[in-house]
């Protein structure tokens, strides 16, 4: 028997001895005393008595009483919480004992429990991660992000509310945002205002409200003015390798005391690929023959076809003379050609193995090879004035004193290819930077104190086929693939994402948005650092320890990003986040940086746009910013130029494009250039606080 049944029977015995429960159900309490617990005879509650003494909480105690507490709140006496029935509470009474508290009775339970469901499914908690407001154009605009407690629920609708001073408002819905299956938070584009507005607050479909808060301004910095004279502008035309070679050519020339020109140690493939032909109709049944080297390597023009010898019994044959692979097919008893499209691949490669690959084409495995050429190998490259040889990627070092005793700042641009804009970026930052040097005492104070390392185009092999063969190539020219991947008809896929090649937080290591497909868009390579590309650019940093700032330059769509970024798919768990001081420190410096990008033309960077790499855009394996950061200790930052712009016509946000009109790229590189040297700026104060 359990102190509690024992309890119970010992209480009921004695109240049927005291005899005072005459009415069974209806009144309990002692008559005499103020009625505050009324309870029916087997309704159980959690009551606070007053004791007449310490021996009766003693006896009570070895009758095994349900004792919850014993309250030493009213000094001087007795006090015990119980749980008891109302036949209970008549005999404790009756022994002397007076209640002097209901706290809670056996029905609350289910009823408080209840209650504490419908308060939450009723109200989830909504807290503002951002609000901020800021005029571009003339205009006003206001971005929020809100999170919700309800963040399992996907239906949860969060609406937010303004008001200007003079009492306009106006609300607008936020959509939810998820990342690799992650609730992050609920956002919108940025909201066009009729002015300045000095509170939002949000509300939620589950009755949900937020504090009201007034947004802040943003970036609420603003660069020192140019000064008079300032010399800028040097960008006219959209410039390929060959012209940025020129262009760092001349830049070393004329300024001659404050740049050094640094080839980087990885030549590249260079704008080259090797000559292929379909021999046959892919239509119908094809061999893709390709040369082992390049086309320019003497390959592009050679010859190849398949021809009949016109005897029975005849077997497949192959020589290559003058130029030309003939493919002699083989024949059975009547005379009849019975090579297949896999026997002649098979046998073009095992005879000319340092010549020659070919494969049935996708479709033409085990047909019939017809007789077919001689077709023209060729490389198929357009750019008939880029010279197809490695390429020496080249580095500009400007400063006054170079020799790594300055803080060193480097920014890069065009990993990706098809990002015009990029180069023009950081070339008119370089020239403002030497043009002014003679001229402007705050360049010559900057260019004193530190060393700027630039390297406009990281990727020139891409890039040159973006001008000449296909647009919207990103990648690199390398070509990994093997098998029917290098069918020709693919070629615009081929290539590795530099910008996913790099060594931390890669596809490698299981990091998401690097991809193991050589066709993909974010083809990682065959390893970490397999290219020469992004070779360079983590030797030109190792080789340098002086530097502590990078900025990767990008385009498009307005972004201010820096470590982490990447992640693990599984639970969304980034590479470690930066401490509390260094996000505020990459967030204070980004709004420098934002406010100075803003002042060309007032193009203002999302807040939302604003911060790391994983949070704002996506997970990105294999960056260079993440390796340059976690592996290095650089602060690594990466700008997307060219900053949706708002359409007063349409009202909408309109995207810029990886090649823009020209006059849209050249306003880029004019305010990126100004957020580039705000750059500088950071960097030279960093210097100052050390020393
Ligand atoms: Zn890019």
């Amino acid at each position: 028997m359990s102190s509690r049944r024992r309890w119970a029977a010992t209480l009921a015995a004695a109240v049927l001895t005291a005899g005072l429960l005459t009415h069974p159900g209806i009144s309990a309490a002692a008559p005499a005393a103020d009625p505050v617990v009324d309870l029916a005879t087997d309704e159980a509650a959690l009551v606070r008595f007053r004791l007449p003494d310490e021996a009766m909480f003693q006896e009570l105690v070895a009758e095994g009483a349900d004792i919850a507490t014993r309250p030493r709140s009213a000094p001087g006496q007795v006090l015990a919480d119980i749980v008891v029935t109302g036949a209970q509470l008549a005999a404790l009474t009756a022994r002397g004992a007076q209640a002097v508290d209901l706290i809670q009775t056996e029905s609350d339970g289910a009823r408080r429990f209840a209650e504490s469901r419908r308060t939450a499914l009723a109200a989830d908690t909504l807290q503002f991660l951002q609000a901020y407001w800021w005029t571009s154009g003339g205009r006003t605009f206001l971005q929020t992000q809100v999170a919700t407690s309800a963040s399992d629920d996907p239906d949860v609708e969060i609406t937010v509310t303004w008001t200007t001073a003079d009492g306009t408002s106006g609300s607008y819905p936020l959509a939810r945002f998820e990342d690799s299956g992650e609730y992050q938070y609920h956002v919108a584009l940025p909201q066009r205002l009729p002015a300045q507005p000095v509170q939002v607050s949000a509300t939620s479909s589950l009755g949900g409200q937020s504090r009201v808060i007034t947004p802040a301004a943003w970036p609420g910095t603003t660069p020192p003015a140019q000064p008079s004279g300032y010399q800028k502008d040097f960008i006219d035309a959209y410039l390929t390798p060959t012209d940025i070679r020129a262009r760092i050519k001349r830049l070393a020339r004329q300024y001659r005391g404050l740049v050094d020109v640094i080839d980087l140690p990885n030549r590249t493939q260079g704008y080259r690929r090797t000559a292929v032909a379909y021999l046959g109709d892919p239509a119908v049944a094809a061999v893709v023959v390709e040369s082992v080297r390049f086309g320019d390597q003497g390959m592009n023009g050679v010859q190849a076809r398949t021809v009949d010898p016109g005897r029975p019994n005849r077997r497949l044959g192959a020589t290559y003379r003058d130029r030309v692979l003939t493919i002699s097919l083989a024949t059975d008893p009547a005379g009849k050609v019975i090579s297949t499209t896999d026997e002649v691949a098979a046998l073009i490669t095992a005879r000319f193995p340092q010549r020659f690959r070919a494969f049935a084409e996708d479709g033409s495995a085990g047909l019939p090879m017809p007789v077919a050429g001689p077709v023209r190998l060729d490389d198929g490259l357009q750019g008939a004035e880029v010279p197809q040889r490695p390429w020496t990627v080249q580095a500009l070092r400007i400063g006054a004193v170079r020799d790594g005793s300055k803080m060193g700042v480097l920014t890069y641009s065009q990993e990706h290819a098809r990002e015009w804009a990029t180069p023009l970026v950081t070339l008119e930052f370089a020239e403002r930077l030497l043009a002014n040097y003679a001229t402007d005492r705050t360049t010559r104070e900057l260019l004193n104190a530190v060393e700027v390392f630039v390297i406009p185009t990281v990727n020139p092999d891409g890039a040159n086929y973006t001008f000449h063969d296909y647009n919207f190539q990103r990648k690199n020219l390398v070509n990994h693939c093997t098998g029917a991947a290098r069918d020709p008809r693919l070629r615009n896929s081929w290539g590795v994402d530099v910008n996913r090649n790099y060594a931390v937080g890669s596809l490698f290591d299981g990091y998401v948005g690097g991809s193991a497909n050589c066709l993909s868009g974010t083809y990682s390579g065959t390893a970490k650092l397999s290219e020469a590309e992004s070779r360079n650019v983590v030797a030109l940093a190792e080789a340098h320890p002086n530097i502590k700032y990078s900025l990767n330059v990008h385009s498009y769509g307005g972004y201010f990003m820096w470590s982490p970024g990447a992640y693990k798919a599984a639970g969304r768990v980034t590479l470690p986040r930066p401490s509390i001081d260094e996000s505020k420190y990459f967030l204070d410096s980004a709004r420098r940086i934002v406010g100075a990008i803003a002042a060309g033309r007032g193009t203002v960077t999302w807040p939302a746009y604003t911060g790391p790499v994983a949070d704002v855009l996506y997970s990105a394996a294999g960056n260079s910013a993440d390796h340059l950061y976690y592996d290095l200790g650089i602060i690594a930052w990466n700008f997307e130029v060219g900053n949706d712009r708002w359409n007063d016509a349409t009202q909408r946000w309109e995207g810029m494009g990886f090649q823009p009109p020209f006059e849209e790229a050249h306003a880029e590189s004019q305010e990126y250039a100004d957020g580039l040297i705000e750059l500088i700026r950071i960097a030279r104060d960093r210097a100052e606080a050390a020393r």
